[in-house]
């Protein structure tokens, strides 16, 4: 299995490889040069969410793993996650079902792919010997996610910055709590934007990039795309193994890249529907084929507050079938702001993709009605979910609705539509108590640069 990147001009890598750097040398994201079939649809029912995860990831690891130490790290990966089934699937409304991802330590989906990725990187660097910095950029759940899965991890330092002041206090105390030596929250001045841009400027320092071994867990990191396509499988095995719509709250196209990836695995999915906040460049490009930055304007739905949407970059390269050349012209118009998507390319994007947009107070509506008329207490994320995909139900078309969080990580956007904040689940029950420690960091690539220099074990 080789991997190429979206700008054509990276060297080819394995899994391992493209695990490790996270973004390619030309700037370009890492996909696999084809997309493995997957044989044994109607073998998946009634699996653990383990197995169903082992025979989903075996065929992009090639030979990176052994199949003991794939099975090893999975098993690892997701006895950290709260509930039997991993990803239940709850019903919502005839036809519309919830696929509940927030069982995990940080109480959000991301929790499924960076505690699998630890794993997988204890194991490449144990063997290699080599260290490695990882940099990370969050919104709020990524940067968690990371901390709480990397924590302790051997021959890895992380540095993840956040957005100073917009992240919820739950995200932010997951990562300025765990005390392990190895992990640093940095508080950015700025907006996630800034962070993301920043970590760019890191990688694309080859220099610097070499010195400390700089690895990528954003989204952007194949392997968290690999981690995120089993939940597909899981959740239309559940249903019967039929065509099944899908729909996604998205920020950073990550998770609903994942779903394209199982869609031309063959599984039986039949549409991916995006369901964005306020911003909503995504919704605007599939809509009008212009895919152009605004200025992000903060929402109840923080972690998917963003105006570039990386993962984005794979869609295209799909959907410009390959043709990398042509990626690389978009991604320098989109420096100065923005690029029109060629009719084929749009074409191809709406036959998989579609899209919807949700304004702030039909997201406290839908937590609102939700709640009243099944009891269910949603995530605000989840609500711009399933606000969507209320819009595109269909007869005899299962719905299912990706739920990113659990609400108790967005308390005071849950208290707004209901009136009440959910309570953290027993093993997060002293988050509020534990001491914090995290640095500020002016929005700076040399400030970073020096401050990691400084801070990384030798
Ligand atoms: C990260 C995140 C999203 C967006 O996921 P992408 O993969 O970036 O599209 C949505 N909801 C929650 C709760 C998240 O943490």
């Amino acid at each position: 299995m080789r991997y190429v990147s979206t700008r054509g001009q990276a060297p080819v890598l394995n899994f391992e490889q493209a695990m490790l750097s996270g973004l390619a040398r030309d700037g370009g994201l890492y996909l696999p040069e084809t997309i493995p079939a997957f044989d044994g649809l109607d073998q998946l029912d009634g699996l653990s969410y383990e197995e169903v995860a082992f025979r989903v990831i075996r065929p992009f690891t090639g030979d990176s793993f052994t199949d003991a130490e794939l099975r090893g790290a999975i098993d690892r990966a997701y006895e950290r996650i709260a509930h039997d089934a991993r990803a239940p699937l709850v019903q919502l409304a005839p036809g519309h079902h919830l696929l509940e991802l927030f069982h995990g330590p940080t109480l959000a989906f991301k929790d499924f792919a960076m505690q699998l990725i630890a794993q997988l990187f204890q194991i490449a660097l144990t063997r290699s010997g080599q260290r490695v910095t990882i940099v990370g950029a969050t919104s709020g759940d990524t940067g968690s996610a990371a901390i709480e899965a990397f924590r302790g991890i051997d021959n890895v330092d992380v540095f993840i910055m956040y957005p100073h002041g917009r992240v919820s206090e739950v995200q932010r105390r997951q990562m300025t709590t765990p005390p392990a030596a190895n992990v640093h929250a940095l508080a950015v001045t700025g907006h996630f934007d800034d962070c993301q841009a920043r970590l760019k400027d890191l990688f694309n320092d080859h220099a610097f990039r070499d010195t400390v071994g700089l690895a990528g867990v954003n989204s952007i990191n194949w392997a968290r795309v690999v981690a995120q396509i089993v939940y597909y499988f899981t959740a239309t095995a559940s249903l019967g193994m039929r065509p099944t719509d899908f729909c996604v709250p998205t920020g950073n196209f990550g998770d609903i890249f994942a779903g394209s990836i199982a869609r031309r695995m063959g599984l039986p999915i039949r549409r991916l529907i995006v369901a964005t906040n306020q911003n909503d460049i995504l919704h605007r490009a599939l809509s009008m084929g212009e895919y152009r930055t605004g200025e992000v304007e903060p929402s109840i739905s923080p972690s998917m507050d963003i105006q570039v949407s990386s993962n984005f970059e794979r869609a295209l390269y799909l959907a410009y079938d390959g043709d990398a050349g042509a990626i690389r012209q978009l991604m320098d118009e989109l420096k100065t702001g923005g690029f029109a998507i060629s009719q084929g390319a749009l074409q191809a994007l709406r036959a998989e993709f579609a899209s919807g947009r949700v304004s702030e107070q039909e997201t406290l509506e839908t937590i609102r009605t939700a709640r009243a008329f099944t009891g269910e207490i949603l995530c605000p994320h989840s609500a711009v979910g399933v606000a969507v995909a209320q819009r595109h139900l269909e007869p005899g078309v299962p719905m299912v609705t990706l739920a990113t969080a659990h609400p108790a990580k967005f308390p005071d956007a849950v208290e707004r539509a209901i009136g009440l904040r959910p309570a953290l689940p027993p093993h997060m029950a002293d988050l509020f108590d534990l001491p914090e420690r995290m640095t500020r960091l002016e929005n700076d690539a040399e400030a970073l640069k020096s401050l990691i220099l400084d801070r990384r074990t030798q």
